[in-house]
């Protein structure tokens, strides 16, 4: 089968699975998820399942990256905060919905990664950070839209202070570290107020605090 043909039927498990929204649709159909995920893996890139990335991470399922970028309501002029890189895939779907995403990773080599991928596509509205997302990016809030793709037990506050108080929405997955018992959630904040929803049960890697050690040379 060609990737033209596994594309268009992926693009049809998204529908399938809720994805409905257009210009995530449209999104997704131009990102080449093959540039995203490892070498051995390249003939998997269009079927709807997560696969491992290097640092013993994963790339999200496609179905996952499309339900939540759609409950992001993302328009066209928001500044959109991702945490957990990882391959770079989300971040890229994102790039094509919103003016500008940041997004924050732990791991160096993963970043590394992800970064020549973004150069590489020309995906020119991008901007990256290593560091512990947990915290956010305090030197570039308020965020209009924040999306978390790592599983965290409590929502992160100051993740919550660097929302946007006009409307902003963060989604994220919240709940045990192992994996089980999680679900994506979506908090909207309005001026002191909030609102949250509890969206869909997921699988994510935990959210991890702190930045892995850089060996010395
Ligand atoms: N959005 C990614 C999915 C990556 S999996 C993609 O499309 O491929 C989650 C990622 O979150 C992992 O790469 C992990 O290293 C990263 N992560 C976990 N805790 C983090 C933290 N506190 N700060 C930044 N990144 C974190």
């Amino acid at each position: 089968m060609s990737t033209e043909s596994r594309k268009i039927r992926l693009l049809m498990d998204l529908r399938n699975g809720g994805v409905t929204d257009t210009r995530v649709l449209a999104a997704i159909e131009r990102t080449p998820r093959e540039a995203f995920v490892e070498e051995t893996f390249v003939d998997q890139a269009y079927a709807n399942q997560a696969l491992p990335i290097n640092c013993g991470q994963t790339i999200s399922q496609p179905v996952v990256v499309g339900l939540m970028s759609q409950a992001l309501e993302i328009g066209e002029r928001h500044k959109v905060l991702e945490i957990g890189t990882g391959s770079g895939y989300q971040a890229a779907v994102l790039s094509k919905l919103a003016r500008r995403v940041y997004t924050i990773e732990r791991h160096r080599d993963l970043l590394a990664e992800a970064e020549q991928r973004f150069k590489g596509l020309s995906l020119h509205n991008i901007t990256t950070m290593v560091g512990d997302g947990y915290k956010g990016w305090p030197g570039q809030q308020p965020f209009d839209r924040i999306l978390v793709t790592a599983a965290a037990r409590i929502v992160p506050p100051d993740l919550v202070a660097q929302l946007s108080d006009e409307g902003g929405i963060m989604v994220l997955p919240v709940g045990d570290v192992g994996g089980l018992n999680q679900e994506v959630i979506r908090v909207r904040k309005d001026g002191h107020k909030f609102t949250s929803e509890r969206l869909f049960p997921v699988r994510f890697v935990p959210l991890v605090q702190g930045v892995p050690e850089v060996p010395r040379k």
